[in-house]
């Protein structure tokens, strides 16, 4: 009787010990179910993550492809902003595709305004009047070669006066202008200056041609000579039989005048394109920058 007890004993101990092993071993796989389902639903959400950055790249300019792997320089995931237009309005403007504009939108004054005060305009002139001696030093410089320079924007810089206007925001103001234009006070074009004393140093003639009228012929000549440009050929301003006619016209008729006096234009800079454009350009042209006016 005591033995039948031990081993009925016995066998409901075993019994209750698999139970435990069981349930164990059971618990231990719910939780390595749950751990991998965690891991999955993360990975899921970093895809989506990734694929959605990806689709949102550039899709507020209608782009939606990737040719390199860098973000768009606008906004968050290609957002837009407004300045990135003004860049775009100003490439237009230097590249000659926006034209016959009267004044700077309202918008990108502080976008011009910052390019023209800051680094870039000065390195972009730079970058210019640099090639323009990259060209001149591959030339046999004669003694009747020439080199046309507009003045405003090109020699002589109205920008203390522009920036109490708007930076080309404001309509023109032909009084307001040649009021400041009267001081003579214009500084000069760093880089323009540069050029300038290159060429002469290498014995190149010098060509002002300019719209500005008869009247503001003497204090131009002493604004050049107060800025640095001491010495010169020719200055020519805008005879009044040229009114109403564009500046392409004038320009070009003033340089067929130069070349047929038995001068050379071996190059031709402004700030317009109505400086470079039509006949008698020259061996090259060069375009200086200026968002803030439209010439035609
Ligand atoms: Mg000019």
């Amino acid at each position: 009787m005591i033995l039948f007890q031990f081993l009925k004993y016995f066998i409901l101990y075993g019994a209750s010990k698999v139970e435990v092993t069981l349930y164990k071993e059971e618990k231990q796989e719910e939780a390595a179910k749950v751990t991998v389902v965690r891991k999955m639903k993360v990975f899921v959400l970093f895809v989506a993550i990734a694929v959605a950055a990806w689709q949102c790249q550039g899709d507020d300019h209608g782009v939606n492809f990737q040719v390199f792997p860098l973000r768009m320089k606008s906004g968050l995931g290609g957002h837009y902003i407004p300045e990135i237009s003004c860049q775009s309005w100003m490439l237009g403007v230097e590249a000659h595709n926006i034209i016959g504009f009267s004044s700077v939108p309202k918008d990108c004054v502080g976008y011009i305004g910052n390019y023209l005060v800051g680094d870039q305009y000065r390195s972009d002139s730079k970058t210019v009047c640099r090639e323009a001696y990259f060209y001149v030093k591959t030339l046999n410089i004669s003694s009747k070669d020439a080199w046309v320079f507009d003045i405003d924007e090109t020699t002589l810089c109205n920008l203390p006066y522009y920036a109490d206007h708007g930076f080309g925001a404001e309509p023109y103001n032909s009084t307001a202008f040649d009021e400041w234009v009267f001081r003579g006070v214009a500084p000069p074009l760093p880089e323009s200056l540069k050029l300038y004393r290159k060429l002469v140093s290498l014995g190149i003639k010098i060509v002002f041609i300019t719209g500005r009228p008869l009247s503001q012929l003497d204090v131009t000549a002493s604004n050049l000579k107060k800025a640095g440009y001491y010495k010169w050929d020719k200055l020519i301003t805008k005879d009044p039989s040229y009114n109403g006619k564009t500046a392409v016209t004038y320009k070009s008729n003033e340089r067929r005048k130069i070349e047929e006096q038995g001068y050379n234009i071996i190059g031709n800079i402004g700030d317009q394109w109505s400086d470079i454009l039509g006949t008698n350009v020259g061996g090259r042209t060069f375009k200086l920058p200026d968002p803030m006016y439209y010439i035609s």
